[in-house]
């Protein structure tokens, strides 16, 4: 890249900072900060932005609460995870450290809606594109309930995205069709009353992240090395934080490697595969229980012929839909997960998901009697 380039790469950084820095200080909407963070290059760039912004602020300006929110699935990608922890370990210890106003955040979804309660309890069959029930369940929900809080405590509250026009026709759509709310540089949440959308990035290129990222040092200690790693061996891409079904088509897709490890709405996963082909050969069970949840899904002996609530269901063209994975699919699936677990040597199911598991089979068994005696 030339002098020039990189001369104006560094001062439109510098203008971001000074942006989000005069948005923070603005009376007008003087409301809460949610950074959607999901560990990826565009949310930790506009988190640096925010971090950096607030510490060329006397402390008597600070008074504008920031939470870095981000959002754990529960069936992420472990190196993710592993990634993701230690970034928000920093940004909440060097934030204290220097009195920022800001709260780190976890969220999740409900114990009774993650992937392996829907899945292996319920018999919901592996998700694909023509029945994605995971998104709203293990990223928007917990995102918006979240989002949702702090409009209700405060009247109103700000969400801060990572998102650019440059990323894909599709999101420079969405961007392109909201229009700021009048004398501001906010738009409406399309889905969350009272939520406001503030993107400090909007305009930035994909190598203007990468470069901004590589010239700078982490505000809350060391560099972004690891992210620079982390992506290599992925080989790019990166499930984004998703506020609403609108955005949701870049979750699950070629685009997103950085999903959920048991993704099987993508056709190939690449999330892992990428982390595999770059030597970290521990990965390959979990690669090949998605393939099979994938090869299973279909099979009619793994699935019952009603659906849960005891209906036979057909589509317009009267063929039969099957319901969902039988009691005995179920066993199957969770002794299969158990034992890659094992291998694999770290947690992918929790204790709780188990109990409920067991919990809501208990009660399958017991209405699958009482229909057969009815
Ligand atoms: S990454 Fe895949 S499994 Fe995870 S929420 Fe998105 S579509 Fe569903």
């Amino acid at each position: 890249m030339s002098e020039t380039t990189s001369l104006s790469v560094l001062d439109q950084w510098h203008e971001i900072v000074n942006n989000v820095r005069e948005e923070y200080l603005s009376t007008t909407q003087n409301y809460p900060w949610i950074i959607g963070f999901s560990g990826g290059k565009d949310s930790t760039l506009v988190a640096h932005a925010v971090f950096e912004a607030l510490m060329t602020m006397a402390p008597s300006q600070r008074t504008r609460p920031v939470h870095v929110v981000s959002n754990d699935t529960m069936v992420e990608s472990p190196l993710v995870m592993a990634h993701l922890d230690e970034v928000t370990y920093l940004i909440d210890e060097a934030g204290r450290g220097l009195d920022l106003p800001i709260t780190v955040a976890r969220t999740k979804p409900d114990p009774d809606k993650t992937f392996w309660v829907l899945l292996i309890g319920k018999g919901y069959p592996s998700p694909n594109s023509s029945m994605r029930w995971c998104t709203d369940r293990l990223k928007i929900q917990p995102t918006s309930t979240y989002i949702k809080e702090n409009v209700s405590k405060h009247g109103a509250a700000i969400v801060v995205l990572g998102v650019r026009r440059s990323e894909s026709i599709q999101r420079m759509n969405t961007i392109n069709k909201y229009e700021n709310v009048r004398g501001t540089q906010l738009t409406e949440h399309t889905s969350i009353p009272g939520a406001l959308i503030y993107r400090p990035i909007v305009d930035l290129t994909t190598d203007d992240v990468w470069e901004i990222l590589g010239s700078f040092q982490a505000p809350w200690g060391g560099t972004h090395q690891k992210l620079f790693q982390l992506y290599r061996d992925a080989e790019g891409g990166e499930c984004p934080v998703v506020l609403s079904k609108e955005e949701a088509p870049g979750c699950g897709t070629k685009n997103s490697r950085f999903g959920c490890w048991t993704c099987t709405v993508v056709e190939k996963d690449k999330s892992l595969q990428g982390f595999i082909d770059s030597g970290k050969h521990a990965y390959k069970p979990l690669v090949a229980f998605r393939d099979w949840l994938v090869d299973i899904r279909n099979d009619p002996a793994r699935r019952s012929a009603v659906r849960r609530n005891g209906r036979l269901t057909f589509d317009l063209t009267g063929k039969h839909i099957p319901g969902p994975f039988t009691i005995q699919a179920r066993r199957e699936i969770l002794d299969g997960l158990l034992k890659v677990q094992e291998e694999f040597g770290a947690t992918l199911i929790t204790t709780e998901e188990i109990d409920l598991i067991h919990k809501v089979w208990a009660t399958d068994l017991q209405t699958e009697e009482s229909l057969a005696h009815a």
